[in-house]
């Protein structure tokens, strides 16, 4: 049996061990994922090869500290700056990037990217990976900060505009992505763009999906958007760790299926 694991701290709201061993179930893998509340990132990557787990899933808050641990980094996850996914290839460990791969396919299922403008909320890690999808796929990224000089640090790094979040009624773009934590659970009354200021846009991703439907992609419907959750980005990050590991290409239909329907059922938090 393969093992493969999620590091992070805290994990318990996690939906990757369901989302994960469903498709290993349906895919016909002899494989169990578990995830390990991290309190030392050293010694529970010493543990990877020490007990043979065949990849990791890292999440908050060891996305960037975790590259320095490891054998090599990718370009795209040397890049953004952050490590999701590691690999385990006879003790040797490679880090990669699937959140800005989740976030492209998620995409490019509804709208193409080339030659568009994504007006991106948020500068965090989450952020870097949309910016760098966008620019790979030939979009221009307009970074909007509530702590200007942080956007515009990740501007210059790119290439880009920012500006402070209080310009937002000021710009158009075809598609607006929300990457900051503004609308989780439980705070679900909160967004960063009212119903007026949704009308200068086509497109509206929220990278959040706890809850679903946020009240950026309620007012977005309402504005006449097409709306995109952060679900299909999730499913899609989680289905290309799964290719990184087996080769397999998995069930993203089948795997969206699960998580959504355990997020209708209760009340969940985390990725
Ligand atoms: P992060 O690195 O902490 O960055 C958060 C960003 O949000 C910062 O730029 C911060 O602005 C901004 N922000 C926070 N609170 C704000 C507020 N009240 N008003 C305005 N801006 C605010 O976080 P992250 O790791 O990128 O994660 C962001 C979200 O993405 C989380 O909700 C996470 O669950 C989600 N996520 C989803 C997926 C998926 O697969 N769907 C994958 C990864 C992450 P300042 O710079 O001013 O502090």
């Amino acid at each position: 049996m393969k093992i493969f694991a999620l590091f992070g701290n805290p994990i318990r709201h996690s939906l990757s061990p369901l989302m994960h061993n469903a498709a290993y179930s349906k895919m016909g893998v002899d494989a169990n994922y578990v995830s390990f509340c991290v309190d030392n990132i050293e010694s529970a990557v010493r543990g990877i090869r020490d007990l043979n787990i065949c990849g990791v899933s890292i999440t908050i808050p060891f996305k960037s500290t975790v590259m320095k641990l490891l054998d090599a980094v990718d370009d795209s996850a040397l890049k953004i700056g952050a490590v999701n996914t590691i690999l385990n290839r006879k003790g040797r460990l490679t880090g990669h990037n699937t959140d800005w791969m989740g976030l492209t396919i998620a995409l490019k299922e509804k709208m193409a990217i080339e030659g568009k403008t994504f007006l991106i909320l948020g500068a965090g890690g989450t952020a870097r990976s949309a910016v760098y999808a966008v620019q790979k796929e030939g979009g221009v990224p307009i970074i909007l900060n509530r702590t200007a000089e942080k956007g515009g640090e990740l501007a210059a790094e790119f290439g880009c505009e920012s500006y402070q979040i209080d310009n937002i009624e000021k710009i158009k773009a075809d598609c607006l992505i929300n990457t900051t934590p503004v609308g989780m659970n439980p705070d679900t009354e909160k967004s960063l763009a009212g119903s007026i200021v949704l009308t200068h846009f086509g497109h509206v991703m929220d990278v959040i999906y706890t809850p679903l439907r946020t009240k950026l992609l309620r007012n977005a419907e309402k504005a006449g958007c097409t709306v995109l959750s952060g679900l299909d980005m999730f499913v899609h990050q989680g289905a290309e760790q799964i290719k990184i590991w087996t080769g397999m290409d998995p069930p993203r239909e089948f795997m969206k299926n699960v998580v959504f329907h355990k997020l209708k059922s209760g009340d969940k938090n985390g990725d």
